[in-house]
């Protein structure tokens, strides 16, 4: 009976359990991307194995999952991995998330210093060996343009690397002798010099690279006399025979032109060799995979349209833990990225630590902290590095301390864990220092002295570079601020923001649960409402000066030097940062008695379960002993 019992007790402890620690989520889950992409997920654990020394060459994105514009460039990306899944032999695709504690080393290795960054790694190559695509194209079209240039300026001799450089002086009886023995197939792409398709098809087959061999030709070459073509007849395949007959390959069969030149031609070259048989094991899989995964990524794009889901739900209090989590980040994080910090950049440093130790509304260790943190960095006035910068910022005394958490958020804790975090605390953070400087008694500041501030550390330092462009846009005119109003910057940063809401409202950036609205809500502050859409100025600002004043922030959660010193480690693990949010979200979420024993079951249910184990062994053997005596 007690067996029985204690069997099925310790079934549902396992099972208790099972769901209990799937609440926690996993390294992966703050990746942008999932198994089911065509990108690979790279981290610092596999970095090294994966990429390093491998026989491809790789395209890596290095993103942040906090920045918005990585969000919305995530499809973008995902496309260019769909569209050239099948150059895998070639060129594979990967990102990795660098805002993970584990995955900094790599994203400093590589000097990323914006957000998100592509850099191709070559074959074979070491730690220092990457280039950088310049993202000047935010289509895949033109992204996938500008690796096709990369990889044919890699230059590589291996026999599986497509020989991209156009044939310039060799005539058509002699092309066969220049392909492999192993040879089957031989294909002359024509088409004008700086033409893509021909070496996207090269890639696009390149898997079968021993039996089908495809060259390039332009117009300026020997071939182009040969083959008597006219400009409008191109881009055209040539099937090429060994004795240097040709047969030019129809290219417009069954297929709607306005699939573009590289489908068309992808679509006739499979045609004939389903037809032909002459290349071995030759199949359709790779295409399928990439129509299957280009129609789930399209279906995602519809429903990825973020809905709003009801009313906001806003807090009165603020959280003074968000604030000191973005300034960890932010001063450990990514003002180390940039690797010299000088001239200009070194103002900007100079000015924003000025700001916060003259308007940072915290507590005496934090402010003690930020105040080193400023006489070190006038200590080198020719500029630092960094790295140096990130020794400075990450002493911690008694008395001089600044929490180490770096994604630990409570009022901007999203819904998912893309959403919110930073870039949120970050706002709250230029909120608040705009209104300190309005409640603050110093004599002789300038109604810009923070927005200018704010302006130059977006401006050299948020990694969201396409962010920062478009916050430098919209502030052009701070300069034009009235200098005899002093709430001048308070509100021109809420108008700023309340701009900024409005062009992201609805995208994939917003959260579903916290839709971007025109601040503050008719709940938050029904008098700053003269209608739907026109705020009342003067109670706005009144309100606004109340919300981001001192006296608006919780401190009760904010972690004390005592208590991080009785940790293991300064810098929590990711899954522990994951737990203490959710064990917040546990608190809030939760009441009755009921569910607050349903929470102290699932927490001890573990050690519950060994405990009972312990029971169970030292019963049965209890049990043996007995045995040989009957
Ligand atoms: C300088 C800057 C520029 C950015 N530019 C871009 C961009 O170009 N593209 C992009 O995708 N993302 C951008 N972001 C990120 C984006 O603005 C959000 O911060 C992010 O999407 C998280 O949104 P959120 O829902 O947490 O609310 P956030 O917009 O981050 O707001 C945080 C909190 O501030 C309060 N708030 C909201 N509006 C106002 C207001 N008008 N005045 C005062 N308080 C307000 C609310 O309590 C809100 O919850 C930028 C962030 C910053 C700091």
């Amino acid at each position: 009976m007690t067996l029985v019992f204690t069997h099925r007790y310790l079934l549902i402890c396992f099972l208790i359990r099972l769901t209990s620690s799937a609440v926690v989520p996993s390294q992966d889950s703050i990746s942008l991307y999932t198994a089911n992409d065509k990108v690979v997920i790279l981290t610092g654990q596999n970095f090294s194995s994966i990429v390093y020394q491998s026989k491809t060459a790789w395209l890596v994105e290095f993103y942040a999952s906090w920045c918005g514009h990585c969000q919305s460039y995530a499809n973008t990306y995902r496309e260019v991995a769909i569209d050239t899944w099948g150059w895998r032999t070639v060129v594979r695709v990967g990102a990795i998330n660098c805002y993970a504690d584990e995955n900094g080393p790599i994203c400093d290795q590589h000097n990323v210093a914006a957000y998100p960054t592509l850099r191709l790694i070559g074959p074979n190559s070491f730690i220092n060996g990457s280039k950088l695509i310049h993202l000047t194209a935010t289509d895949a079209k033109g992204v996938e343009r500008e690796l096709i240039k990369e990889l044919d300026a890699l230059q590589r001799t291996d026999r599986n690397w497509p020989n991209f450089a156009p044939i310039a002086d060799v005539g058509l009886e002699n092309i066969y002798s220049y392909a492999p023995p192993t040879v089957k197939l031989v294909l002359l792409i024509v088409e004008k010099q700086d033409d893509f398709t021909g070496r996207q098809i090269m890639l696009d087959f390149s898997k079968y690279h021993e039996q089908l061999v495809i060259f390039r030709a332009s117009t300026d070459g020997k071939l182009w006399g040969q083959l008597q073509l006219n400009l409008t007849d191109i881009p055209a395949v040539f099937i090429i025979h060994s004795n240097g007959t040709t047969e030019r390959m129809n290219t417009k069969q069954n297929m709607n032109e306005n699939l573009g030149s590289r489908n068309l031609l992808n679509y006739a070259i499979r045609s004939y060799v389903h037809k032909s048989k002459c290349i071995d094991n030759f199949d359709d899989r790779d295409l399928e995979e990439i129509i299957h995964s280009k129609n789930a990524l399209k279906k995602s794009e519809v429903k990825g349209t973020n809905e709003a889901q009801g009313a906001v739900i806003e807090n009165q209090k603020l959280n003074m833990v968000d604030l000191e989590t973005a300034l960890s980040y932010m001063l450990r994080r990514e003002v180390p990225r940039i690797k010299m910090i000088y001239g200009e950049t070194y103002d900007a440093l100079l000015h924003w630590l000025i700001v916060l130790t003259k308007y940072f509304p915290g507590r005496q260790p934090v402010m003690t902290y930020l105040k080193d943190l400023l006489s070190k960095v006038k200590q080198q006035p020719n500029g630092l590095s960094g790295k140096q910068f990130r020794e400075l910022a990450d002493i911690n005394a008694s008395n001089s301390y600044l929490p180490n958490n770096q994604i630990r958020y409570i009022y901007c804790t999203g819904s998912a864990p893309q959403y919110r975090g930073y870039p949120c605390a970050l706002w709250l953070l230029f909120h608040t220092l705009t209104v300190s400087q309005v409640q603050t008694e110093f004599q002789n500041t300038h109604v810009t002295e923070v927005p200018s501030a704010i302006k130059g550390f977006i401006k050299y330092f948020f990694g969201c570079r396409h962010c920062s462009d478009n916050f430098m846009k919209e502030t052009n005119e701070l300069h034009q601020l009235d200098a005899n109003d002093k709430n001048a910057a308070v509100v021109y940063l809420w108008k700023v923001h309340n701009h900024v809401n409005e062009r992201l409202h609805g995208d994939e950036t917003e959260d579903p649960q916290n839709p971007k609205i025109q601040f503050p809500s008719s709940n938050l502050c029904p008098k700053c409402r003269m209608d739907k859409t026109n705020f009342d100025s003067a109670s706005t600002l009144d309100f606004l000066l109340k919300h981001y004043s001192k006296d608006n922030f919780d401190l009760s959660s904010v972690e004390n030097p005592s208590e991080s010193s009785n940790k293991k480690d300064q810098i929590p693990s990711r899954i522990d940062q994951y737990s203490m949010i959710e064990i917040n979200h546990d608190f809030k979420q939760k009441s009755g008695l009921f569910s607050y024993l349903t929470s102290i079951v699932q927490r001890f249910s573990f050690y519950f379960l060994i405990f009972i184990v312990i029971i169970v062994l030292y019963v049965r053997r209890r049990h043996c002993k007995i045995i040989p005596f009957l």
